[in-house]
C-alpha cells in the first residue's frame, strides 16, 4: 500500500498553484455563488485551463483531452477547490463523457470540441417540482411530431439558464411505458422558442431557475442524446460522473488553515482557559475529519485507477463530505463567536472576520446534504450495494 504522490506529480500540483497564484487576484473571494458576478472573469481563467487541456485532462485525445491518469486529475480537483476556483462545469463533468458514448458522430463534433475549449456552457434541468429523489417520476413531456419532439413541462432549481447556450434535460416520450423507460435525453439551444426562465435566490447567496417549456419544437435528430425512450440510462451514468468527491476535503482544508492562521493572529493560541481549550479540541476534530474525506477520496481514485469503476464508495465520500461541511460551519461560528455572523454584505463589514466566509457558509452548507443526489438516498445505495441488503 502506497500513500503517496510520485514526484512528477508533486511538480504537477507545484505548476497547477503557480497558475491560480498568478492567475487569481490575491482577495480571491471564489466559490460556487459567485458565478454570476464572477462570471466573465471565471471564464476568461477557464479558458486558459482549456488552453493548457487542463478542463479535460480525463478525456481521450482525440476529443481534446490529455488521457492523464487519475493521481493527475485528483491533483488538479484537489487544488481547483483549494484556490476555489470553479473550474469544472456540467458539460466538462458528466455532459461531455456521456456525448462521448452515446452521442452520434455529428453531436461529438458539435458538443465536444467546444467543450473542451470552455466555449459553450449548459443549463441542467432534470429535477422538478414532484421529481426530485424520486427521478423517474418526472412528468415533462416530449411528443413526437415527424421529424421533431414538441417539449412541455417545469424544470425546478437547475440554475444559470440566462448564461447558458443550452438547456440539457430529460423528458417523457413514451407515457404508456414503466416508469423508468419512456424517458428521452435532450440537449436543445437555450433560446429555443416556448422556454421562459424565472430567477430565485438561495440561501447561500446563489441563484436558482424555474424553467418553463412551452411546446419547444426541437429537431429529433440534432437533440436526442442516445436512444429514444433510452435517456434514464444515460442519466444514471451522468450521475454517477456528478458525484463530487475530492472537493469537500480540499475547501475545507483551505477554510481550516485559514480560521487557525486569524486564531493565532488574535492571539487565542496562548490561552488555555475552559473556552479556548473546548474550543481547539473542536478545530483539531475538524482537521481529523478533513483527514478522513481526503483519504475517502483517495480510495475513489485508487479504485479508479485499477479500473474498478466505484458505486457506493462515492456516496460513502458525498455523504461524509458534505456533512463535514455542514459540521464545520457550526464549529467556524463558535470559534469566532459573534462576530462570525456578521454578513460581509452589511453596514457591519468592518467587524466581519476570516473575510466573512464562515458566515456565508453558515448559509450555503444547506445545499450540500442535497445536491448531488440526496444523502438518505446515497445512504440507501450504501445499504444496498455496499452492505447487500434489500432496497427500501
Ligand atoms: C443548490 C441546488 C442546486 C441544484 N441544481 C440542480 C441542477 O442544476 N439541475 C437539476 O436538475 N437539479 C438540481 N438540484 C435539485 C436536486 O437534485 C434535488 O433537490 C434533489 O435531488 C432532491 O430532490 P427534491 O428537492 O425534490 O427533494 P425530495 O426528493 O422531495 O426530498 C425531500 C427530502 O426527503 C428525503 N427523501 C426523499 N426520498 C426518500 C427516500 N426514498 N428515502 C429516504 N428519504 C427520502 C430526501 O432525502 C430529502 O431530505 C439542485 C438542488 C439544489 C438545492
Amino acid at each position: 500500500m502506497r500513500f503517496v504522490f510520485s514526484a512528477e506529480d508533486e511538480a504537477f500540483r507545484q505548476e497547477v498553484r503557480d497558475f491560480y497564484t498568478k492567475e487569481l487576484p490575491s482577495d480571491w473571494y471564489g466559490g460556487y455563488d459567485e458565478r454570476d458576478e464572477q462570471h466573465a472573469f471565471i471564464e476568461s481563467v477557464r479558458k486558459k485551463l482549456s488552453a493548457k487541456k487542463w478542463l479535460t485532462m480525463s478525456w481521450p485525445k482525440e476529443y481534446g483531452g490529455l488521457e492523464a491518469p487519475i493521481s493527475t486529475q485528483l491533483i488538479f480537483a484537489e487544488e481547483s477547490a483549494y484556490h476555489r476556483f470553479y473550474a469544472r462545469d456540467s458539460g466538462i463533468g458528466y455532459l461531455g463523457p456521456a456525448i462521448m458514448r452515446h452521442g452520434t458522430p455529428e453531436q461529438k463534433e458539435r458538443f465536444l470540441g467546444p467543450i473542451a475549449r470552455a466555449e459553450i456552457s449548459f443549463h441542467q434541468g432534470f429535477s422538478e417540482p414532484d421529481a426530485g429523489s424520486d427521478l423517474a417520476g418526472l412528468k415533462t413531456k416530449a411528443t413526437r411530431d415527424g421529424d421533431d419532439f414538441v417539449i412541455s413541462g417545469t424544470k425546478l432549481w437547475g440554475g444559470h439558464l440566462q448564461l447558458s447556450d443550452y438547456s440539457f434535460l430529460l423528458a417523457r416520450s413514451d407515457p404508456t411505458a414503466p416508469k423508468h423507460k419512456g424517458i428521452t435525453f435532450f440537449i436543445i439551444p437555450a433560446k429555443t422558442p416556448g422556454i421562459r426562465c424565472e430567477e430565485f435566490g438561495n440561501l447561500g447567496g446563489g441563484t436558482q431557475n424555474i424553467v418553463y417549456y412551452d411546446n419547444c419544437r426541437v429537431n429529433a435528430k440534432e437533440c436526442v442524446i442516445g436512444e429514444v425512450n433510452q435517456g434514464w440510462y444515460l442519466a444514471t451514468t451522468l450521475l454517477n460522473h456528478e458525484r463530487v468527491v475530492i472537493e469537500h476535503a480540499a475547501a475545507n482544508q483551505r477554510q481550516l488553515e485559514e480560521l487557525v492562521t486569524l486564531w493565532k493572529a488574535q492571539g487565542r493560541d496562548k490561552k488555555h482557559d475552559a473556552l479556548h481549550n473546548v474550543m481547539r479540541n473542536k478545530l483539531a476534530e475538524i482537521a481529523i475529519q478533513i483527514e478522513t474525506c481526503r483519504m475517502l477520496a483517495y480510495r475513489i481514485g485508487w479504485l479508479q485507477s485499477i479500473g474498478q469503476a466505484p458505486t457506493f464508495e462515492a456516496s460513502e465520500v458525498k455523504i461524509f463530505g458534505s456533512e463535514l461541511t455542514q459540521r464545520f460551519a457550526q464549529v467556524a461560528i463558535q470559534v469566532l463567536g459573534l462576530y462570525g455572523q456578521i454578513d460581509r454584505h452589511t453596514a457591519l463589514r468592518k467587524y466581519v472576520l476570516a473575510n466573512g466566509r464562515p458566515e456565508h457558509y453558515y448559509r450555503q452548507q444547506i445545499m450540500y446534504s442535497i445536491v448531488g443526489g440526496a444523502n438518505e438516498i446515497q445512504r440507501g445505495l450504501i445499504a444496498n450495494k455496499g452492505l447487500g441488503l434489500p432496497r427500501a
